[in-house]
């Protein structure tokens, strides 16, 4: 391995879950990495990272984990961000990139900020990748390849040091965006905060329904039904803690939201089909947009094994 692919000397995650994981994985297999200090406070998840062999140092002592790194990178829930930076702020490298993979950046600058020390560099980070599920097995190298990874500098960083964070996040397969952190919740609460909602909310009327029974839901769930619940199955804590940490764009959102739905509800009350086809014939072209930009299968019904089991 040539040092030229080295980025940072020492790297150290906190918090070894889906996307801990995957950033360890994908740091050693491409040679990112002299040493990698993974670090959780459950001696559940350290066990089994210790098994994984994904690496280097693994320890449930916060402070000694970042003490020597050059660049930290926190995943643990949203709720967590504040206490862990409380802990490991007066141990911080004098020079080190210090960043996160929150999927709400305001809340998470608000809460990681005053705990941090002027000689660091805070760089917000979002990667836009993810799956349904959690903890240390669920992640893998190829989990970053072509999503989009957001950075959310504050205006006076150092370029030099995005600069740094951008080229580790484009090693790991992911393509980098800068912007604000106000902007990012906003587009956040409409690519990923309201229709994570929306599932939960259409996942949870069928299940309340009286008049079709609930095997008949599961029967003919590949009516459209199904690819709620993938959504829908997305992680309890993680996502509670989205939408109270993103409360103004989300419900920004949701208002112009409900105001559509209500207007579809009128179309197809006064049965006005013209409306309707514009509207879908537009919404499919979004679909094809998104395929042709590399971010999603053109494969029908996602490319699902049809005929096997
Ligand atoms: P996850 O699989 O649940 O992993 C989180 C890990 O952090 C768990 O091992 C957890 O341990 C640990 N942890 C919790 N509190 C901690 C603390 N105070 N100190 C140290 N470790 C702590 O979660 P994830 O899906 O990887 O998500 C991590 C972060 O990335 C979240 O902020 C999430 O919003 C964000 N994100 C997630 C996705 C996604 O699709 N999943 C996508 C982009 C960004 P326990 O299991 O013992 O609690």
């Amino acid at each position: 391995m040539s040092d030229a692919s080295i980025l940072f000397d020492r790297l150290c995650v906190i918090g070894i879950g889906l996307i801990g994981s995957s950033i360890l994985r994908a740091s050693r297999e491409r040679g990112l990495v002299n040493t990698l200090v993974a670090a959780d406070l459950s001696e559940k998840v350290l066990k089994r990272v210790g098994e994984l062999g994904i690496a280097d140092v693994v320890t449930s002592d916060l402070a000694e984990a970042v003490r020597q790194a050059d660049c930290v990178i926190l995943c643990v829930p949203s709720g967590a961000f504040g206490a862990v930076t409380e802990v490991i702020g007066p141990h911080l490298k004098p020079g080190a990139v210090i960043s996160d993979t929150g999927s709400v950046k305001g809340a998470v600058v608000a809460q990681m900020s005053p705990f941090l020390p002027e000689n660091v560099y805070f760089i917000p980070s979002h990667p836009v990748a993810g799956t349904e599920y959690s903890g240390p097995d669920a992640g893998f190298a190829e989990l970053f390849q072509n999503r989009w990874c957001i950075l959310t500098p504050p205006p006076d960083t150092a370029a030099d040091a995005v600069g740094r964070l951008g080229d580790f996040w484009r090693a790991i397969g992911a393509n980098v965006e800068v912007m604000s952190a106000a902007h990012h919740d906003l587009v956040l609460a409409i690519t990923s905060h309201v229709p994570h909602l929306i599932a939960y909310n259409i996942v949870g009327t069928a299940a309340d329904l009286e008049t079709v029974t609930r095997s008949e839901v599961m029967k003919f769930s590949a009516g459209g039904f199904r690819d709620f619940t993938r959504i829908a199955a997305s992680d309890p804590t993680m996502w509670r803690d989205v939408f109270l940490n993103n409360r103004e764009a989300v419900l920004e959102m949701l208002g112009r939201f409900s105001e559509d739905l209500t207007a579809l509800q009128r179309s197809i009350r006064w049965g006005d089909g013209e409306a309707l086809f514009k509207l879908f014939a537009r919404t499919r072209e979004i679909r094809r947009g998104i395929i042709a930009a590399g971010q999603e299968t053109p494969i029908p019904d996602f490319g699902r094994p049809h005929g096997k089991p």
